[in-house]
């Protein structure tokens, strides 16, 4: 449920009405928007008299949400959520560019491409320590050692690093070694997991799950968010369809959608998406010209021995043309003239 606050309304009456609100157990979510408060109950709303609260003076306007998810949804939460990395701002008008391999590899091959990403304007150093693998019999990642490596390779070039956390039992190393930790898309209904992401202090990169609905990839950040961990990062990478000749297929159309639906950020990887390296420009240019609010890309400095992805990673060089074209596109949205 969500009540807006009349215009100019004495905060203590907002807070007389929050009291009454939790004092049924409802927990209350404040949202101080431009000239209003709003107010959205999360919990058991069936005792709420609607009638009584509309005839308060101070409401402006009470509304019942038919959607499961109410953290997450726009109705609670109007304005853009911005999350912060470290400094690094995603959402509302930021945009923001993580870059890496698919796994750490070792201690040079990491602090060279995060020194060549940065330099042609990443923010965030993404790779694997722990690698969601089809089979058991391909590389699963350094584990701890990789992530050892990340922190080198973050110590070297200054970007925060992001990396895929796989299981509750990692959840303190994470938290003391990662910066923005990545759910991927094979564990986006993981409940446990998400349990667990939902107490930690870090931001979270919620992937789309192989054939998940909005909705449903919505209520699994509203698990991580029920938890105490409001900041939230989706990301679109592609999902199942008949076509096979594309890894997954980008669905373009979650940016507008999710962004109706939910106030989180909205991030694209067109690397797993497309699962090849000449398709990966012109799909984060597409999803650059409608609007999301920042990008996930694989590379990797000698695609053809990568132990992971190589068919899809970038060279650097290639990663920094890409920028460049991303870069005069974000200014041509914004009706800039750089
Ligand atoms: C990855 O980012 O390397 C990855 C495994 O992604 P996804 O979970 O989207 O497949
Ligand atoms: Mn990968």
């Amino acid at each position: 449920m969500v009540v807006v606050m009349r215009p100019g309304t004495e905060q203590r009456d907002i807070d007389q009405l929050i009291a009454g609100f939790q004092k049924m157990g409802l927990e209350v979510g404040i949202t101080n928007g431009v000239g209003c408060t709003i107010l959205g109950l999360v919990g058991d709303t069936t005792a709420v008299d609607m009638g009584k609260i509309s005839i308060n003076p101070h409401v402006e306007r009470v509304m019942r949400v038919q959607e499961p998810y109410k953290k997450a949804n726009r109705k609670f939460h109007p304005e853009d959520t911005v999350v912060d990395v470290q400094g690094v701002r995603i959402g509302g008008g930021h945009f923001g560019v993580i870059a890496g391999p698919c796994s750490v590899e070792s201690e040079e091959q990491v602090t060279g491409i995060a020194k060549a990403v940065k330099e042609s304007g990443a923010q965030l150093f993404r790779g694997g320590a722990f690698k969601p693998r089809t089979s058991p019999y391909s590389f699963q990642g350094l584990g701890t050692d990789g992530l050892d490596l990340l922190l080198e390779a973050k110590a070297d070039s200054g970007l925060p690093v992001v990396s895929e956390l796989m299981a509750p039992r990692y959840v303190e190393l994470f938290e003391e070694k990662v910066d923005l930790v990545q759910i991927g898309a094979r564990n986006m209904q993981n409940f446990d997991l998400l349990k667990e992401v939902g107490k930690m202090s870090k931001p979270v990169l919620l992937k789309r799950g192989l054939s998940n609905t909005y909705e449903e990839w919505i209520m699994s950040a509203e698990y991580i968010m029920a938890g105490g961990n409001e900041n939230v990062i989706l990301c679109e990478r592609g999902v199942r369809t008949f076509e096979t000749f594309t890894r997954n297929t980008l669905d373009l159309s979650a940016i507008p959608a999710v962004r109706r639906m939910s106030h989180l950020p909205i991030v694209v990887d067109p690397s797993h998406a497309a699962g090849m390296y000449w398709m990966v420009e012109p799909l984060a240019l597409a999803a650059t010209a409608i609007g999301c609010d920042g990008l996930i890309i694989e590379v990797h400095n000698d695609p053809a021995h990568a132990k992971c992805d190589g068919q899809q990673s970038l060279t650097p060089e290639k990663f920094d043309e890409l920028m460049k074209k991303v870069n005069s596109l974000r200014a041509w949205r914004e009706g800039r003239q750089d």
